[in-house]
């Protein structure tokens, strides 16, 4: 399990810094979540304008 990026993401970045394990980076077409590294901490949702991180 971890959080996913949906494609409602809008690359803003907001979500990036504030990983505390830093499984976040920009893709090609939208911030993508590395899924071993992920804690399912929700932050990333918490900061997300658009609510695109979604738990899988
Ligand atoms: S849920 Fe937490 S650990 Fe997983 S990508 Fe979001 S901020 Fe990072
Ligand atoms: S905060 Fe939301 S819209 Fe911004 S890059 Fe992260 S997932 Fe995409």
């Amino acid at each position: 399990m971890a959080y996913k990026i949906t494609e409602a993401c809008i690359s803003c970045g907001a979500c990036e810094a504030e990983c505390p394990v830093s499984c976040i980076s920009a893709g090609d077409e939208r911030y993508v979540i590395d899924a071993d590294t992920c804690i399912e901490c929700g932050a990333c949702a918490g900061v997300c304008p658009v609510d695109a991180p979604q738990p899988e």
